[in-house]
């Protein structure tokens, strides 16, 4: 029985990870996990999963809930993701809470020398060297949930990482993949929030579709697989079937493929090294599907993903200007204060303005954090 922390459990990923932990009693049990504002969901799971810990986003709901459920332990703001990461009972931490708020529990989890199964890939992008270096510090096993680095975690199987020729991490290319640049003048959030291939929390989506999300993905891979940024390749593949590749020096490539359907890699990262078979899971039928379809990348088009290789390349605190004025941005484009198209521009104006610190220290980085956002804000005003 393995015994699961689960940060960020009411989003897209988390509530996927409850479908999983649902189905699967026999070898999992949750015992503390953490939600922000959605409290409808918070008492779902804590009456069909009975955990021992709870923590929310505000005080005023642990106190609710504190009063319905005398028998859990609630807590709330970032102290309580931290206290659910390090739970003493947890062995796994699954990390699926939104934006670079997940650092801290990370880090706190990996120091108790727990597995961390990671989804929020901002904690990696923002401070990945730290993550990384902790993680090798206290033997803490760092296991990929997004797809794509699923997939080449899988095709590196029993594979020495010296023979990787390069890494090819797949887009479906988001929402607006059909319209060019002078098209998205106008698009609105709705527009945006309409992936094509996968159901996925809103700021995401707005991720795929501005193309940061694979920005941010090709710094998750450089720092999750240890491979230069000139080894990292981004391939359009409309169909969202291979869900990334890697090439070795004898020119052979292997893939991992499957249905779009977020609940394997977040299964496979819970099962890991085992395999369980998938709750309601759709087997791929390649007959059927009959065509994939496979495009260079354009970064004229998508400049976020021009950025990031950018940030990714210089290294240090740019990293973490990039991703909080990205999370600041699209967090302004969803309220309706900036376009579209204003969510690169902004990261751009951030990144050129900032003065670069090329091995910094947590403090470095929650400060710039910080400062990164109150720009944000100041400039959506
Ligand atoms: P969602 O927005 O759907 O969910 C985010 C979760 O975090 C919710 O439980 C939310 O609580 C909680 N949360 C948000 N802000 C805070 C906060 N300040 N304090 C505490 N809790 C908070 O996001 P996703 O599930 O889509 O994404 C989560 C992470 O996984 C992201 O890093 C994303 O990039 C990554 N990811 C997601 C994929 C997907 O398919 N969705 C695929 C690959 C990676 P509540 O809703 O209760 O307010
Ligand atoms: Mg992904």
């Amino acid at each position: 029985m393995k015994k699961i922390s689960l940060l960020g459990a009411t989003g897209s990923i988390g509530w996927q990870t409850y479908d999983i932990l649902k189905e699967q009693r026999n070898d999992f049990q949750l015992v503390a996990f953490s939600s922000g504002k959605n409290i409808e969901k918070t008492r779902e799971m804590i009456e069909t999963l009975k955990p021992e810990l709870v923590s929310v986003q505000l005080e005023e709901d642990a106190r609710t809930l504190a009063r319905e459920y005398p028998q859990i332990q609630f807590s709330f703001g970032e102290k309580g993701l931290v206290e659910v990461a390090t739970h003493p009972d947890s062995t796994v931490l699954v990390n699926a809470v939104l934006g670079s708020v997940g650092l801290e529990s990370t880090l706190a989890a990996i120091r108790m020398g727990k597995t961390v199964a990671i989804a929020n890939k901002e904690t990696l992008v923002t401070a990945g060297h730290l993550v990384m270096a902790e993680a090798k510090k206290y033997n803490a096993i760092i296991l990929p949930v997004d797809s794509e680095h699923s997939a080449i975690f899988q095709s590196m199987n029993g594979e020495n990482p010296k023979n990787v020729e390069r890494l090819i991490i797949t887009a479906s290319g988001g929402s607006f993949r059909d319209k060019s640049r002078s098209e998205l003048k106008h698009v609105t959030v709705a527009d945006a929030l309409n992936h094509p291939n996968w159901s996925m929390g809103a700021k995401i989506t707005i991720d795929s579709a501005t193309m940061m999300n694979k920005g941010l993905e090709v710094i998750e891979a450089h720092v999750l697989f240890d491979m230069p940024y000139d080894k990292i390749d981004v391939l359009l593949h409309r169909e969202s079937i291979i869900h990334s590749l890697v090439e070795y020096h004898d020119t052979s490539v292997i893939a991992q493929l499957g249905t779009p359907d977020m609940r394997v890699p977040i299964q496979y990262a819970l099962s890991y090294p085992d395999r369980m078979p998938l709750h309601n899971g759709q087997r791929l039928n390649l007959a059927q599907i009959g065509q994939l379809h496979f495009q260079e990348m354009d970064f004229e088009r998508y400049p976020a993903l021009r950025l990031a290789y950018e940030a990714g390349r210089t290294g240090g605190t740019i990293l973490t200007a990039m991703n909080a004025a990205n999370e600041a941005a699209v967090a302004a484009f969803l309220q309706g204060k900036i376009t579209f198209l204003e969510i690169d521009e902004t990261i751009e104006r951030v990144m050129q303005a900032h003065n670069n610190i090329l091995v910094p220290d947590l403090q470095t980085i929650l400060q710039v954090d910080g400062e990164t956002r109150k720009t944000v804000l100041d400039m959506v005003k």
